[in-house]
């Protein structure tokens, strides 16, 4: 049996062999291993891309979270507000700066932070907004600026999951004072290791973030802050080089999968599919569905869909099983079960199906009908 995996990243380098092997020997070849061209002009590329007038490499996402809260000055006594429903490296920045996360509960139709339920969290001690653009879908950007401005909060845009997405006309990392990427693997931009970025329109920003990435120093050896070592390597430079010219027709794909799915699923009234909002351009770094539970049973709905699921060679995800207010890392926020009702009820009900560039209608298609069977039973 032929198992589909949730993303294949064998396929996708395969496509683009000749092209990746030849950019990694060059800098091989190169002796040049950190910095140098390959990595600036990759900054100058993405900054170009997303539509930003500054970029600056780092070592991964997480970083560059780290980063763009630490040039801001958010510490000790400030909140940043966020979501529950988000990888861990969110929330994890914002305590790591010392600042307090403050979640606001999420939007089940979007999987994003609900925008209209933060002005009730915001406080004296609020500096800053982090909106995830979760699965790919982007946030209502326009009614969270206003906001923001309102309360002249600073935004950070987590775009981990989302490079390519769009807010009306606008690239998601433009938008907000600052925009974190991941070049992780899986993600839509992926490297072959780790690598991050950060976006911003704000030269001061820039630079600021140069220097603490770099040690804390502007001029080598003169240590001027507290920093940390974060680079993106000149390796994965090369490999992002390549990728990002065949990133539009990757994110194109997607769409395409995206509509694909949603087609063969919608007569399952079992399940809830996912959806671009209006105004939004969806980049689809997951295909995420909800599972309504069926009342009175020990597991889930979902748990046990998953399970026949992978009896069929079908791999699907849970991204999230666990909301971030109710990791045990987060205790003692003071938060409890029922706080985050909408992204309770969804961190039992979602699963994320297969879902990549190369992967092919046959293999849309059995996942498809292995879900029609088991929940519909033809
Ligand atoms: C992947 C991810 C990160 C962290 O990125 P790394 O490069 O893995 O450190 C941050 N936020 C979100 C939403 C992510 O999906």
């Amino acid at each position: 049996m032929n198992t589909i995996p949730p993303v294949d990243l064998v396929r996708q380098y395969k496509s683009i062999s000749d092209e990746i092997d030849s950019a990694v020997l060059e800098v091989v070849r190169s002796g040049r291993y950190i910095g140098g061209a390959v990595v600036s002009d990759f900054e100058k590329q993405l900054a170009d891309y997303v539509g930003s007038s500054y970029c600056v490499g780092c070592n991964s996402g997480t970083d560059a979270l780290y980063l763009a809260l630490r040039a801001l000055n958010i510490g000790a006594g400030d909140e940043v507000i966020t979501t529950p429903f988000t990888f861990i490296a969110t929330a994890e920045t914002i305590s790591l700066v010392g600042a307090k996360p403050v979640f606001v509960d999420m939007e089940r139709d979007t999987f994003n932070i609900d925008v209209e339920a933060i002005e009730a969290a915001i406080t004296p001690q609020t500096k800053a907004i982090i909106p995830v653009h979760l699965f790919g879908q982007p946030v209502n950007m326009t009614r969270l600026m206003k906001i923001a401005q309102k309360h002249n909060l600073y935004v950070i845009e987590d775009c981990a999951q989302g490079t390519g997405a769009k807010w009306g006309e606008d690239m998601v990392g433009s938008i907000g004072h600052i925009g974190c990427f991941s070049f992780f693997p899986t993600k839509n931009l992926g490297t072959c290791g780790d690598g991050g970025a950060i976006t911003t329109n704000d030269q001061a920003i820039a630079q600021t973030i140069t220097v603490i990435k770099e040690h804390g120093s502007a001029q080598r050896y003169y240590h001027d802050v507290v920093g940390i070592n974060s680079r993106l390597d000149s390796i994965q430079a090369a490999i992002l080089q390549v990728k990002l010219r065949y990133l539009e027709q990757w994110n194109q794909q997607r769409r395409d999968i995206a509509q694909r799915y949603h087609q063969l699923l919608i007569p399952i009234s079992e399940i809830q599919l996912p959806q671009e909002i209006e105004g939004g351009y969806h980049v689809w770094n997951q295909y995420t569905i909800l599972v309504k539970n069926k009342s009175n049973q020990e597991t889930t709905t979902r748990d046990q869909l998953r399970e026949k699921l992978q009896e069929q060679g079908i791999i699907s995800m849970i991204y999230y099983p666990i909301p971030l207010h109710l990791q045990k890392v987060y205790h003692n926020l003071g938060y409890k079960k029922g706080d985050f009702p909408v992204t309770e009820t969804a961190a039992e009900e979602v699963l994320s199906l297969p879902m990549f560039p190369d992967i092919s209608p046959e293999e849309q298609e059995k996942v498809a009908y292995t879900l029609t069977q088991m929940l519909i039973g033809i």
